[in-house]
């Protein structure tokens, strides 16, 4: 790694990879409930690993929320799992440009924030249009992880990720 700016960035979902969906007892629709983020008393935070955030601070990325929680994941997820502020992918104007069928929301913007530099994006819901999308506008190394979002971040997945990054960006 030749300079801060140059770190890889980690595009970082929530719903899923930090607050897995896995079946528990008196939560029969967690995906609905994970659909109303603001909610302050939203239960499913408590699934939150309080560890995790130290685990993603030493992958050594420039983390990046990109999450429906928009600015919400600062001022509800952070301080719970011991992250600071971090930057937000910004929701796309609606309507600016056609969205090819498939296609995440998220992926367009990161490729252009990315601007070439290596990223990494962990989420639950990543299709082969995103893959296709990235391989065709992303000219640097990209990973696209997929978490099982009825597990969340698990240790493999944290070991896969330290692995491209020594690939990708020796320290
Ligand atoms: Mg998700």
């Amino acid at each position: 790694m030749t300079s801060t700016s140059e770190r890889p960035l980690l595009f970082l979902d929530v719903d899923g990879p930090l607050i897995p969906f896995g079946s528990s007892a008196g939560q029969p629709d967690a995906d609905a409930a994970a659909s109303m983020p603001v909610a302050r008393g939203n239960p499913l935070l408590a699934r939150l690993d309080p560890g995790i955030g130290a685990r993603l601070i030493a992958l050594g990325c420039q983390l990046v929320w990109a999450t429906t929680w928009m600015e919400e994941a600062n001022e509800v997820v952070a301080p719970r799992i011991g992250l600071p502020r971090l930057p937000v992918l910004e929701w796309p104007d609606a309507g600016a440009e056609g969205t090819a069928r498939g296609l995440h929301w998220k992926t367009p913007p990161m490729v252009e924030w990315a601007a070439g530099r290596p990223f990494i994006w962990v989420d639950d819901e990543i299709s082969a249009m995103d893959r296709l999308w990235v391989e065709a506008g992303h000219p640097g190394p990209a990973l696209l992880y997929q978490v099982d979002p009825a597990k969340g971040l698990s240790g493999a997945d944290f070991r896969a990720l330290a692995g491209w990054l020594d690939a990708v960006a020796p320290s």
